[in-house]
């Protein structure tokens, strides 16, 4: 078993991904936060991004488009413990054809510990819990055989 601390500070880097059918959705709820989330450090696939950054106006470290890659880039930045939380509204109701990319992202985001939303309801309560703004120190065990 191995053990890793990673500090999270204040200023978090977040994540945020959407499906098709849920853009709309994740777009109304960081419109609601754009405030708070103004004061943290922001990360999206390609298309999410370009929305979220029309939308909010603010400046938003775009990955490429989901499909062509962009949950894996977010993938390795987690094991990098370059981002600190993700907000992925993935679509339950459609197949998508990126869809071991998509599992491969939160499974990574399990594996690292990091807070994940995955819908309107669990990204409410994650955004106004008060370690949003504070530091934690985050606690990463591998539980490996090998
Ligand atoms: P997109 O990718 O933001 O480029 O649409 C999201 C996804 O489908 O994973």
């Amino acid at each position: 078993m191995r053990n890793v601390l990673i500090k999270m500070k204040p200023k978090k880097r977040i994540a945020l991904v959407a499906h098709d059918n849920k853009k709309e959705e994740l777009l109304q709820w960081a419109k609601y936060n754009a405030g708070t989330l103004g004061n943290h450090q922001l990360f999206a696939t390609g298309t999410t991004g370009k929305l979220l950054s029309e939308a909010l106006g603010v400046k938003i470290k775009r990955m490429m488009s989901g499909p062509v890659g962009g949950d894996q880039q977010l993938g390795a930045k987690i094991a990098e413990a370059k981002i600190d939380i993700l907000i992925f509204f993935w679509d339950p109701l459609e197949p998508q054809p990126h869809d071991p990319d998509v599992k491969a992202l939160l499974r990574i985001a399990v594996v690292w510990n990091i807070p994940v939303a995955s819908n309107r309801a669990s990204a409410d309560f994650l955004i106004s819990s008060p370690l949003f703004h504070s530091e934690y120190e985050r606690n990463v065990i591998f539980n490996m055989r090998r």
